[in-house]
């Protein structure tokens, strides 16, 4: 594949791109980060804005982390049982004034560990720890930091975060704000089911007309420019509700799905349907398990069934980077629920 193709500089394809900060840590194996907690590990604690603890569900169909709503949750209903994990918050001095406040996601096998140091060092709030990740099964070590350089914050200091910590975030609306999108994603996905076996048997014997696209990427891109400007402002906005990754866990099987290949430049995955902002051009947003946000621009040849693809919807998708640097995409489908195999809920009655 790269054969065919010279090297060239990887370049930045769109301005989301260039964001690469976000309010999410995230941590590959063998990397590690070093900031003051801003929360203790323990649920029972009373005023802890910095620590979210709750349990979830693995989503095998749509292959991310789906809070539990307890006794209205689908999932619980069809017996899986939920696992907990803790969104806590983190300060880092050193950086930039709005990058300063991060969170990070733990699953239970590292806030045991956390309770654990928490016991050890009398509590962790405003001290200095050091996470890392060792592999990617989802083990950590956690060790607080001591010496000079890593002095706990002042109770000025730390009053002062804690103030800006509960003005920025809510760690528990925005867990509510993501079950509410999945529940809404699964609704969605459920009518499709439904509607897709009904169709099945009629596609294999005659192919479905569909309405034919013609895209025009590169003009498509100049005319949208404007309207970037404006969501840019929304994403910053929104920034603090962007979904957690499922990081902190057994997730390598997560990653499969979806592959950057730089030297291509294509991308391939399962990405969610934001936004379809053009039909007639095939202007497309995408957000990806990690909540990142793609826009992407549908190729001439590629020809797309609204009536299927829409808001809200998993699609399994090809895409290149065009010489602008946008996405152009190859292929794109409904994806399909493959992983529904084993445990996978039916979020059918
Ligand atoms: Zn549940």
């Amino acid at each position: 594949m790269a054969g065919t193709k010279a090297l060239r500089v990887r370049r930045v394809g769109s301005r989301e791109e260039r964001k690469r900060p976000t309010v999410y840590l995230r941590l590959k194996a063998d990397e590690s980060f070093s900031g003051h907690a801003l929360f203790e590990p323990n649920p029972e604690q009373e005023d802890n804005p910095g620590y979210f603890e709750y349990y979830t569900h693995f989503d095998q169909q749509a292959n991310r982390y789906v809070p539990c709503a307890g006794e209205a949750c689908p999932f619980c209903a069809a017996n899986d049982s939920p696992s907990t994990r803790a969104v806590t918050a983190w300060y880092f001095p050193d950086n930039e004034k709005n990058e300063q406040i991060k969170l990070f996601e733990f699953n239970w096998g590292t806030i045991q560990a956390l309770d654990d140091e928490s016991e050890d060092e009398d509590g962790l709030m405003g001290k200095k720890l050091r996470i890392k990740r060792l592999d990617d099964r989802g083990n950590y070590s956690i060790k607080t930091r001591t010496g000079v350089d890593n002095k706990p914050l002042t109770a000025k200091v730390l009053k002062s975060v804690m103030a800006e910590l509960e003005e920025k975030f809510d760690l528990e609306g925005m867990q509510e704000k993501r079950l509410q999108a999945a529940l809404e994603a699964m609704r969605v996905q459920e009518a499709l089911e439904d509607a897709d076996d009904e169709d099945e048997e009629e596609e294999e014997e005659e192919e479905t007309p569909r309405r034919r696209r013609t895209g025009k990427p590169v003009a498509a891109a100049t005319e949208e420019e404007e309207d970037e400007d404006e969501e840019e402002d929304e994403d910053e906005s929104e920034e603090e509700e962007e979904e957690p990754e499922a990081e902190a866990d057994v997730d390598e099987d997560e990653d499969e799905d979806e592959e950057v290949d730089e030297e291509d430049e294509t991308l391939q995955g399962v990405f969610n349907v934001s936004r379809i902002a053009d039909e007639e051009t095939g202007i497309f947003n995408f957000t990806n398990d990690e909540g990142e946000k793609f826009k992407m621009f549908l190729s001439e040849d590629v020809e797309v069934d609204y009536d299927e693809i829409q808001k809200g919807v998993d699609v399994q998708l090809s895409a290149q980077a065009d010489d602008e640097g946008d996405w152009i995409i190859t292929e794109i489908e409904v994806a399909k629920p493959k992983r529904r195999t084993t445990k996978a809920p039916s979020r059918r009655r």
